[in-house]
Formats: C-alpha cells, sequence, structure tokens
C-alpha cells in the first residue's frame, strides 16, 4: 500500500540521507540550550510556582474563543516589554511564527527578498503567501539592494519584505543588519530579521542584534523560545497594526489551539532570568572564545565567532562519518546534510551551551583533530 513511500524511503537511503529518530546520549554539543535553562532549577521552579497558583496546563481552544489566558497576554507584554518593540504575538513555535509571517503577510504584487540560507519555515510561509519571492547571495546588502532595483525597473510596485537571520543556524553568522534596515527604507520596504539563534544570546541584555531597530514602523522581528530560552513557542515583534491585523487575518493563530497557558508563564519566567541576569550570557561567551581558540588550534578550521560552530566536511558520508566517531566516544554531535544544507557542504554543526564547560570542549576538539586527520 504504501509503496510510493518506501521507494522514497529507499532513494534517501542509498543517498545516505535517511533520517531516524534516537534517543538522547552523550554530551550535548548539538542543543539549542545555549543558556542552559531547558533544564534549570530556575525554570522548574516557576513551573511548580505557576501550578500552584492555578495556571492551566492547557487552553482549551483559540485566543480567538475561550483559549486566551492572562499569562499569554503577561508574557506577550514582558516580550513586547523585554526586545523593545510596540506588541508581542505569542505562537506555539517559531516555525509556525515564521510560517505566520510570510504567509499573512507579504500582499500580492509585493516582493520577498531573502537571504538563500533563509530557514524553511520562511520558505514555507513563501509558498503558501502571494508575492514573489528573490534568493539572494548569502548576507549580500548590496545584492538585496539590487534585486529590489531590478524589480521596481521592470514595473514592481508593491512593498519589499527583505528576510534575513541575525545569526544563521548552519553557519553562526551574521548579516549588516543596518546595511539591511537602510535598504528597507531606500526602498519603503520592510524588515523582517528571524532573531531565533540570537534570542537570549546576542544583543544588549540578550535581546537579540536587532534590538536598537525593534520598535520602528518597519521592523518585524520573530524570536524563539525554544532555543536560550529553554521552553518552546514563538514571538511575532511587530507595530500594533500588523499584530492586530494577524489577529484577524493569520489563519495559524485563528484556527490553531493557543499554546500552553503554563509554558506561557514559564516562559515569562525564562525571560525576566535572561533580561535581569547576564552572568549566563557571560558564561556562554567565554565559552564561545575558548571554543574557537581551540578549533583553530587543535583543528585549523576558522571558527564562526558565535555559539555555532559549523565545521565543513563536504560529502554526506565522510561528515556522518566523522560525527559517528564523535558519538562514539561520548560526544553527542550530529551531521548536517542537504537538504537543510547546500550540496557538497555536509557538517558537523557543534553548537555550545552552558551543558558543557571548557575541559569538556578541549577534548571534544582533540577528538576532532584526531578524526579529521584519519578522514583526510
Ligand atoms: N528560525 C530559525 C532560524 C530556526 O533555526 C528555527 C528552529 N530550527 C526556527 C525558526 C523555528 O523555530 P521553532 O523551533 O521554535 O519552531
Amino acid at each position: 500500500m504504501h509503496e510510493k513511500f518506501e521507494a522514497d524511503l529507499r532513494d534517501l537511503a542509498g543517498k545516505g540521507r535517511l533520517r531516524s529518530l534516537r534517543s538522547r546520549a552523550g554530551i550535548d554539543f548539538t542543543s539549542n540550550d545555549y543558556l542552559g535553562l531547558a533544564e534549570s532549577d530556575e525554570l522548574k521552579r516557576a513551573a511548580a510556582e505557576a501550578i500552584a497558583r492555578g495556571v492551566p496546563v492547557g487552553s482549551g481552544g483559540s485566543r480567538l474563543l475561550r483559549g486566551n489566558h492572562d499569562e499569554h497576554e503577561a508574557l506577550e507584554n514582558e516580550a513586547a516589554s523585554y526586545f523593545g518593540a510596540e506588541t508581542a504575538l505569542y505562537f506555539g513555535g517559531g516555525y509556525v511564527a515564521n510560517f505566520t509571517i510570510f504567509s499573512t503577510l507579504p500582499q500580492q504584487g509585493d516582493l520577498v527578498v531573502h537571504d538563500e540560507l533563509i530557514h524553511a519555515s520562511v520558505h514555507e510561509g513563501m509558498r503558501r503567501g502571494r508575492a514573489e519571492a528573490v534568493s539572494i547571495p548569502h548576507n549580500n546588502v548590496d545584492a538585496f539592494d539590487a534585486a529590489i532595483v531590478r524589480w521596481r525597473a521592470v514595473g514592481g510596485k508593491g512593498r519589499p519584505w527583505i528576510s534575513a537571520e541575525s545569526l544563521y543556524s548552519m553557519d553562526g553568522d551574521s548579516p549588516d543588519i543596518a546595511g539591511l534596515l537602510a535598504v528597507a527604507d531606500r526602498h519603503d520596504g520592510m524588515l523582517v530579521v528571524d532573531e531565533a539563534h540570537a534570542t537570549g544570546v546576542l544583543g544588549p541584555q540578550g535581546r537579540g542584534l536587532a534590538a536598537a531597530f525593534e520598535g520602528r514602523d518597519n521592523v518585524i522581528t520573530l524570536h524563539t523560545c525554544g532555543k536560550a530560552l529553554g521552553t518552546v513557542g514563538g514571538f511575532i515583534l511587530a507595530p500594533r497594526t500588523i499584530r492586530d491585523f494577524l489577529v484577524n487575518r493569520a489563519r495559524p493563530f485563528i484556527f490553531a489551539t493557543a499554546p500552553s497557558p503554563l509554558v506561557a508563564a514559564i516562559t515569562r519566567a525564562a525571560i525576566h532570568v535572561s533580561r535581569t541576569n547576564p552572568e549566563r550570557r557571560e558564561r556562554l561567551a567565554r565559552l564561545v572564545r575558548f571554543a574557537g581558540d581551540e578549533l583553530f588550534r587543535r583543528c585549523n578550521v576558522t571558527p564562526s565567532g558565535s555559539q555555532i560552530l559549523p565545521v565543513i566536511i563536504g560529502a554526506d558520508r565522510a561528515a556522518v562519518a566523522v560525527a559517528a566517531s564523535l558519538q562514539q566516544r561520548g560526544f553527542d554531535i550530529r551531521a548536517i546534510r542537504p537538504p537543510t544544507v547546500p550540496e557538497g557542504t555536509a557538517r558537523l554543526r557543534i553548537a555550545l551551551t552552558l551543558n558543557v564547560d571548557e575541559a569538556t570542549v578541549a577534548s571534544l576538539f582533540e577528538a576532532l583533530a584526531e578524526d579529521m586527520r584519519k578522514a583526510a
């Protein structure tokens, strides 16, 4: 009955691209729990306190019906104030928040210009939306500008939407956000910055790399809760009119059960920790510097400068083999292969979190250096 699916799975296996789920094992160099909050006493206490004061586990319905809870609104107020935007709208995840932005906001006749490495959730949104889309070479501000100029020259009359991440999830690098905003300003466009991997980690008080531009009329940011904040969910930070429009027009908001009020309460506590306690962020920054030096010294790989350290291996099978060897030594490192990354750039994605210390990082890169010598 499922021959087509079976054939597809065989095809993936033939290419060395079959994926499967496995249980957690080894030292965490893979998760996005950058600040170590997911399993922290602070968030466990916040959960217990929220339960003790009667916060419900489930919302029971859409936000527009009975599912709206004070905890959602308290969280959104806290998020808007923390990130510095006029309003926040909370979703069950960053994926659905990105999908919502790009399927709902750019209109027919508009143009979305996006970095070529933009997250899959933006692609899904664009596919469902009505605007044209153009892919721009990675981090090339001038190419964003040129694409909009070309579009205007052939009669493009709508609004350009510039889509970029502030910290790319598989490369760990960042664009010139001020430069992108200048392009948006020049063309009466909107700038949408996905801060998923910067939330809680980068920028003043962990408010992200677009923090200086929050609150502007033509800036929307997306922040996620499932990475440094240690819970699950996503925010769209935007001017009030846009929030009101989404509440009225965004199908993923209107027709989905509201996120758990309990998780909303815990996430508010996570924002409070991030906002008031710079110590975790500073510890992570020290670990990032240490790891970058070790990666360069031992493996001759130039570090990204962020907590996401890609080590490009190239061929899919070679990347999988190096990852497997590290896993055998007790390090939880995953190979990232196409289509998540471009063909020929299969890599290890090493994520640094406060779940590891410097000695562990040093032993990882010692092992990696040995495996890379063997693979060469
Ligand atoms: N944007 C980026 C850049 C991401 O890396 C991710 C997570 N993989 C998302 C959005 C989706 O966020 P979430 O995991 O909260 O759904």
